[in-house]
Parts: structure tokens; sequence; C-alpha cells
């Protein structure tokens, strides 16, 4: 410590740039493998990182050179010439593991939960026994660089590695809490990079030459980057042995393209394939002419994850167990044990393509990607995960055109991916390509003109618009929704719609170019729709009104073999069950939802406790409760039943009162009782999978906060 000060604070700069870059390295490269990161990307978060690695390292060389006396040289080795580079090794390595356990792994106990931090402490102490090892090492003289390769770089990358390794693998199965699971391998990734820091320094003594010892630090970067990528790749053989034998058998008709197209959280009457009086969506509606449309499509649950996983599954919700409270990050994710559409087509020769624009739905963390062959999840999971979240909290509407800042891809971002894919893919026999769009969901503030200025919207008039405007009112005390907050929000959704719709125009020019359209079996949908103050309620995971799981459907059969408008209650968990019949692929026995031409199961939709809800906080007897929809006849009428957990069901005339604003259980409690016990019949006519008993004990208060700094309520 005899070095002046410039010279110290120098030093530490440079480590801590080497330190941010080992970081930001790791996670491109290895984020590669399974996320198309563009350069620009690449070069915006690099400029996020170099100054935050070298204010850091700045930062803790000042407190190091200020305090370095009172600290105790015998334990912490201050004298060692691998003091620095391993302090700020040890930095670095510490404040991203911290990070990313309180981010990922706490929320199922919550972030002050004695569990929670107990890992932390636990965490400390490994990260500290790392530097520990590292800093006693022999002195070896050569450039700062090279000793800080020497010292901090692979414990770091192997960080990086376990972090994201960890998330693909998913898992659940173990009985282990994922947050001890986690943080031990969190740990012994930092003790795994100490043995080769060791390794390579008895390997390659002091006397050995510099160009030798960056090579081998180059090579043993290189085998555990090799490591990690083998290690991580995603799993679709993933189901048990009676699934294989099912996935052994033959296709009995010869196969046809699949495109499958989720308008994420597009309402039905905001659509004009339906009707309304704006043409949102004129290529949808010239697409409808091929296509039988459905117009009682009902979802089996109002909000993405559990909306895909049954569309993917052909389960409700209960049955495939992906449908955990919690935020869209931690929510208990679609596990391997369930059959997925793609995994069954995969295994039947088709090449499986998702593209999915809503990351925070449908991420490989929530295991959305389950048979895919190439799986697209809106943006890289590393990047914006924290620096999102720090831009976030500059401006809510924070993004760059092609910079991933937000959850979510425009449709625009989507389209170059898609388009490559059929161009690389199409050609090479049947295909299963499923495409998630994002546009009409509230992630999305703006799209590129003439569409952003579509049906009068206007940022100034916005603000006038809703200067007074209280949503909790609306929600607690039952405040009116004016006429003109109303327009605005339809005209402020439509617009980013017919954005959406302008690019699905252009995919459907595509595939018609391409070949793939006539033979192809093309179903467009909406996992869900939106409340803008219909029931006193707003956003999309709160209820189960019509407004959120009726939803738009069009099928269109190969050849426009069907056409048409079609009034059949039908289901998106008929879907999967349709696509197979129409290939003669057996439906597993387990699968809830039939074809639509046979289903005549009970038509469901379900709700588990949320707390994504922004007014969840305030109102928690309102918005902490189970649902389950019932659609049923009962003595001639068309009836809809809301079972909920807190006593509060309703009953609706759909015939009279399709936007369910009378509530006649009180008037008709024999038709109730009729389909309360039809919805226990079904509820045990299977099992539910097990989701994790302690995922409802959250520490709600910094899961909102969590989900206000990800943007997610307000
Ligand atoms: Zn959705």
């Amino acid at each position: 410590m005899k070095r002046p000060l410039s010279s110290f604070l120098g030093t530490a700069t440079l480590f801590g740039v080497c330190a941010a870059l080992s970081l930001f390295l790791s996670e491109w490269i290895l984020g590669s493998f399974y996320a198309a990161i563009n350069y620009r990307t690449f070069l915006f978060y690099l400029a996020l990182y170099l100054p935050a690695g070298a204010v850091g390292g700045a930062v803790l060389g000042l407190f190091l050179k200020l305090f370095s006396s009172v600290l105790s040289s015998r334990w912490i080795g201050v004298n060692r010439p691998s003091f620095l580079p391993a302090a700020v090794m040890f930095s670095f390595f510490y404040i991203y593991g911290f990070y990313y356990i309180n981010e990922k792994l706490t929320a199922r106990v919550g972030a002050l939960a004695p569990l929670s931090l107990a890992a932390d402490l636990a965490f400390l102490l490994l990260s500290f026994l790392v530097f520990r090892l590292v800093v006693a090492l022999p002195e070896r003289k050569g450039s700062a660089v090279l000793g800080f390769l020497e010292v901090g770089f692979l414990p770091l990358i192997l960080l990086v590695g376990v972090n994201l390794r960890f998330f693909i693998w998913q898992p659940p199965h173990t009985q282990i809490p994922e947050l001890v699971f986690g943080t031990i391998a969190f740990g012994l990734a930092g003790l795994a990079g100490a043995a080769l820091v060791w390794l390579h320094a008895k390997i390659l003594t002091a006397s050995a030459s510099t160009g030798a010892r960056f090579a081998s630090v180059a090579v043993m970067a290189a085998i555990v980057f090799a490591i990690l990528v083998w290690s991580g790749t995603p799993s679709t053989a993933s189901f048990d042995r009676t699934d294989d034998e099912f996935l052994a058998q033959e296709a009995v008709q010869k196969p046809k393209n699949i495109i499958w197209i989720v308008t994420d959280t597009a309402r039905r009457d905001h659509v004009s394939v339906y009707g309304g009086q704006r043409q949102t969506t004129p290529s949808l509606e010239q697409f409808a002419q091929d296509a039988l449309v459905f117009d009682n499509a009902i979802s089996a649950a109002p909000w993405t994850l559990p909306s895909h996983a049954s569309m993917f599954t052909g389960m409700f919700p209960s049955k495939h167990g992906a449908h955990f409270v919690g935020d869209a990050m931690f929510s208990t994710p679609l596990v391997p044990g369930n059959l997925t559409i793609g995994e069954i087509l995969s295994a039947h020769g088709y090449n499986t393509a998702g593209i999915a624009a809503n990351n925070a739905g449908l991420s490989r963390q929530l295991g959305c990607h389950q048979g895919f062959q190439y799986y697209f999840d809106g943006r890289p999971l590393v990047f914006s995960m924290f620096w999102g979240k720090v831009l976030l909290q500059l401006s809510d509407d924070f993004r760059i055109d092609e910079l991933w800042v937000n959850e979510v891809c425009l449709a625009t971002e989507m389209e170059p991916i898609v388009n490559n894919w059929l161009d690389d893919n199409a050609d090479d026999g049947p295909f299963f390509l499923f495409v998630n769009l994002m546009e009409p969901h509230g992630g999305i503030a703006f799209v590129p003109e003439p569409y952003d200025s579509l049906y009068g919207f206007d940022r100034q008039r916005q603000q006038e618009v809703f200067k007074d405007f209280d949503a909790d009112k609306v929600v607690f005390y039952q405040a009116e929704v004016t006429d003109e907050h109303r327009a605005f929000w339809n005209g402020y959704v439509q617009r980013k719609i017919t954005f959406m719709d302008a690019y699905l125009g252009r995919l459907f020019a595509r595939l018609k170019e391409k070949g793939l359209y006539d033979d192809s079996m093309v179903i467009v949908n909406s996992d869900h729709g939106e409340l803008f103050g219909e029931h006193n309620s707003f956003g999309h995971n709160t209820d189960l009104y019509n407004e959120l799981i009726r939803v738009p459907l069009m099928v269109k059969y190969p050849q426009a073999a069907k056409t048409g408008r079609d009034a059949k209650l039908v289901q998106t968990v008929d879907l999967m069950p349709e696509i197979l019949a129409q290939l003669g692929i057996e439906i597993p026995a387990n699968v809830q939802g039939q074809p639509i031409d046979q289903a005549n199961h009970p038509v469901i939709a379900e709700l588990f406790q949320q707390q994504h809800n922004a007014h969840a906080k305030r109102s928690p007897g309102r918005y902490y409760r189970d649902l389950r929809a019932i659609f049923g006849n009962v003595a001639g009428d068309s009836l809809k039943y809301i079972w909920a957990s807190n006593d509060k069901a309703e009953l609706f005339d759909m015939a009279n009162d399709p936007d369910e604003l009378t509530d006649v259980l009180q008037q008709r409690p024999l038709a109730a009782d009729s389909l309360r016990a039809r919805l226990g019949r079904w509820a045990s006519s299977f099992k539910p999978m097990e989701t994790k008993g302690q995922t409802r004990n959250i520490d709600k208060k910094e899961l909102e906060k969590r989900l206000r700094s990800l943007g997610y309520i307000k």
C-alpha cells in the first residue's frame, strides 16, 4: 500500500473496468447461445458497464486506501500482491451474486425472511472464502491486466455462467428450496473459480512468460465457457417414459405447417373482425375471410403465463400448474413434467420455433420454451435485468429502438427474427411456428409513426385527460370512468393494435410469397384481454370477466377448408388438441381440451391469487383470492358462474347481459348451485399440479417494490 494514491486509484479503476468487462462479456457470450442479441444492444450495454466498472473500482480503491491501515492484514491479506485484484473481484462477485440471489431467488420466501438473510450471509462467507483463497496466491510479476485475469476473471465468469444456467436448468423438481440450491450453486461457482486460479498458478509459475500466462487464462476461460454452454442447452427431452412411448407413435397423416400467432392482450372488441367503429385490423379482416372466426372463444386464464401454458399443454391452469402468484419473473414455471405441443410436434419430425415478444410472461425462466427447438424470448435475460430497472427509474417509457430495455419487443423488432427463421427453416420440412406479439399490452407505450398518432392519440392530450384521473378512486370508491377516458384508452390501445396488424399483413403476404400460406394451418388468437375501468377494475390478472377471457380466435385451415363464423363456445385449451387432430396425431390422455368439433368439456377459466395488480396492495380483500368461472346452460339459459375463494361468487346471464353488469346470484340460487356443483365435479376430476406451499408467503412489500421497479405496476 505504499503506492501513491493516484497510482493506487488508477489501478483500482482499471481492475473495476476489467471486472465489469468480465461480467459483461460472460453475459453476452453465454446469453448469445439462447437469445438473439444484436450488436446495438451489445454496444449499448457495454456503454453502461464500462463506466459503472470504472466508478465502482475507483470508489472501492479509495475506500481500501483510506481504510487499509485499520483492516486486519492477517485476515484479508492487505499486504499481499494479489490483494487489490482479489478485493475488486470479491466486491464485484459479491454485489453481482447478491443482486441475483435477491432478484431471482428470494421471491418465494421474501427478501427479509430468515432463510433469505441466511442465504445472503452464506453467500457473503462463500465469497469471502473465494477472495481469501485467491489473495493467498504467491507473488507474481506482470501487467495489472494480466494480474486481474489470473486472479479475478475465472471466478466472475463462473458466477455469471452458473447464474444463467441455473435459470435454464429450472431446478424446481428438487426438494431443496431454490434459494438454498441457488446460493450454494453461486458460492460453488466462486470456489470452482478459485480452484482454477490456483491450478493456473501451480501449472504456470511466476517464471512463465507473459504470453504463456495470457494464453493459459484464455484456454481455461474457453474451457469454462464451453462447459457452461454445453451444460446449459435447454432440454426438450423432459417427459417421462409414458410420454416417450406416446411420442414413438407415427403420425397418421402427412403433416402440414402450423403457424400460431398470439396477439397478447388484444381485447375482442378492439379487433375489428368482431365489429367496432374503427377498422383497427384490416389485415386480420382479410385473413378472417380464409378462416373460421369464433365468436365465443374463452381463454383458460386472464394472464399470459397460465393462458399460454394452457394453449401449449391443452390443460387448464390448475392441472399444468403454471399459474402461481408472484410477479411475472417468479411465477411457478411450466414444469417439465408437462407435455407441450412443441414437444409432441418436435417428436413427430416438426421443426419447432417459438418467437415471443413478451419476455415477462413467456421467458425461458418460466418454462415456456419447452419443446421448441428454437426459442426467442423477447430480450436477453441478462443485460436488461439490472440496467433496464436503472433506466426505468429515469423514465417509465425509456426505450431505444432495438435495445430491449423494456420487457417486450415491438412487432418491427420481431419481424426480422421471424423472417430469418422462415428463410432458414421453411424449406426444410414441416414446421410449427409460434409467434407472440405484444403491442396491445401495457408495456409498449409508443409505436412508430404513422401509427403512433392514429385515432387522435396525442401525448399532450393524454396528460390533460388524465390530469386528475386516479385509478384508485375507480377501484376503491367506484368512481366513474368518463367517456372521455374510455375514448382515450380505446384510441391509445387501438393505434398499437393497428401497428401490429400492419405487421401481420406483411407476415401473411410473406407466407403467401413463400408458398406457405395455403397449405398451412394458421391460428390467430389472444391470450386474454384487458380491463379499462369496467367492473371498477384495471389490468388483466385481476378478474374473470368477459373483457378478459372472451378472446378473438380465428383458425385458417389448409386450403381455407372451413370459413365463416362459429358461435360455439370453444376454448383456447382446445387449440392444441385441434392441431393434433388435424395432423392425425393422437391426443395425450391427460389433455383436457378437445378438438373443436368434438369439444364438450366444461368451459372453465381460472385465476389464482395475484399480487400482480397495482391495487392489490391497497385492496387485498378484493384481489387476493382464487377465482373459477364456469359457463353453462341451466334450464335453457346460458349462464356464467364465477366462484371466488372469498365467498364473493357471481352469476351472470350471458344471453341478456354479456357485459356482466348485473349479478343475478341472489335471484337464481338454484342455477348458481347447479353450476357450482358442475365446477366441483370438474375440479375433482383430475389431480392438480402441486404448486409449492411456500409460494404464498411472499413478502408483499418487497415484491411490490420489485414489480414497481420493473415498471409492472405503478
Ligand atoms: Zn398476455
